[in-house]
């Protein structure tokens, strides 16, 4: 038997068919940054869906997370990058914050008074992040930060930033340590220009530059050199979300799809000229179908703290972004002409999708995961 939709992922749906979905083609064409849609969302009792009750959240499990995901990616997918970014920043405070980082900044990117960012990449250190550079040096009661990060979503909008930075880079991933960094009025930080993208153009992507920027002991998130395994369990919850994204990417272009060939009268029973569109159709239905059950499968792993949950977690986001491109890229083949209008927005699905194949791990990198995990469980069994 189906569940009951829970009150949150109606509240959702609500907020998408009155706001976020009539505006996504304005978001994208015009690069605006999705807040009013954001603040929507947590004015509905969905802005913290993995967080605790106490903190403003709801506590929902993952697979309840990814399914909002998907239907907010479904209708836009800078809106879904903006909101999966305050929980990809709210999910490490929540882990390893002290009761009063957690007070100050969990009710508040609930809430959407406060916007949060994750900071991570680097020039020289993306897939092996454990070669970041950005140091942050210890002087009695203070760290002075140096260095710079790059492509950060709402790096610009944000009001708190999970920033992961090393003590000492010699000391390669044991080194790693995260900060709580409150932007406003923070002398020796910039964040740089929104870059023009492919799509997802209204999640702003920046630059950030610290340069001698003075951060009190107390921003330190976990101890020195905690960091890296915290960034491990955050990019659990970040590849489920570019997951779901994916399989909210193929649906959305599917029913705009579907939309536009049943106006032309292409989808009628009588069309025997039609019926290898149809199939094709049919085809895409089942593999979205597919996607999906894979998301809910994985979400139940990580939420149960199965060990083999990583692994999953890579099998999940290599097939399910590979599928948002696939299919959106499919859909536009499918309208022929038409494929490449605005309007239908087929072809803003297939710009969005792509970059959550590069984006929360490359999928080279999500292949060499599971590329282990092949080799640890067969030597296993051996
Ligand atoms: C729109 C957007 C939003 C983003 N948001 C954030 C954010 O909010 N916070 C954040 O910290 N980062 C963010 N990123 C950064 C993103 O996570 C990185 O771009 C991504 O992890 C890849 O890192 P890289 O670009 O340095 O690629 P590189 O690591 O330089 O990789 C380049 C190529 O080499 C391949 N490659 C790398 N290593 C190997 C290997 N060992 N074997 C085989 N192939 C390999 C990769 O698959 C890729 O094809 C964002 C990026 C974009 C574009």
């Amino acid at each position: 038997m189906t569940p009951e939709p829970s009150n949150e992922l109606a509240a959702v749906r609500n907020v998408i068919a009155r706001m976020i979905a009539p505006d996504a083609e304005r978001v994208d064409q015009t690069s605006t940054f999705p807040g009013a849609a954001i603040r929507a969302l947590a004015e509905a009792g969905a802005g913290g869906l993995l967080m605790p009750v106490e903190y403003g959240g709801q506590a929902r499990p993952t697979r309840e997370y990814a399914e909002a995901m998907e239907l907010i990616s479904a209708a836009c997918g800078a809106t879904a990058t903006v909101y999966m970014t305050q929980m990809h920043c709210a999910h490490p405070i929540n882990l390893a914050g002290t009761p009063q980082q957690v007070d100050q900044w969990i009710p508040a990117l609930c809430s959407g008074a406060a916007i949060g960012a994750i900071a991570l990449t680097e020039s020289d250190a993306g897939s092996d992040v454990a070669a970041m550079r950005t140091v942050a040096t210890r002087h009695d009661d203070h760290y002075v930060v140096n260095g710079s990060k790059i492509f950060i979503s709402n790096g610009d909008m944000a009001d708190v930033i999970v920033l992961f930075a090393t003590v000492d880079p010699v000391l390669g991933k044991d080194g790693i340590t995260a900060f709580l960094v409150a932007t406003e009025n923070l002398q020796g930080f910039d964040a740089g220009r929104p870059m023009k993208k492919l799509g997802q153009k209204g999640a702003s992507t920046v630059e950030l530059t610290f340069t001698d920027c003075r951060i009190p002991v107390d921003w330190r998130l976990g101890d020195e050199g905690a960091g890296y395994p915290l960034l491990l369990r955050s990019v659990l919850n970040s590849r489920i979300s570019a997951s779901a994204q994916g399989v909210g990417f193929a649906q959305g272009a599917f029913d705009a799809t579907v939309r536009h060939l049943m106006r032309d009268g292409l989808l009628s029973a009588q069309r025997r000229d039609a019926q290898d569109l149809q199939f094709d159709l049919a085809r895409i239905r089942s593999e979205i179908a597919a996607g999906r059950a894979l998301v809910r499968e994985v979400c139940d792993l990580v939420d149960s703290g199965a060990p083999e949950a990583a692994a999953e977690v890579s099998v999940a986001k290599l097939h399910c972004t590979a599928l948002g491109v696939r299919v959106a890229a499919e859909c536009v083949a499918l309208l022929g002409d038409d494929g490449d209008r605005c309007d239908l927005g087929v072809e803003r699905r297939l710009r969005d999708a792509k970059i959550t194949e590069i984006y929360d791990g490359t999928n080279q990198v999500q292949s060499m995961l599971i590329a282990r995990d092949i080799r640890i469980s067969a030597a296993a069994v051996q």
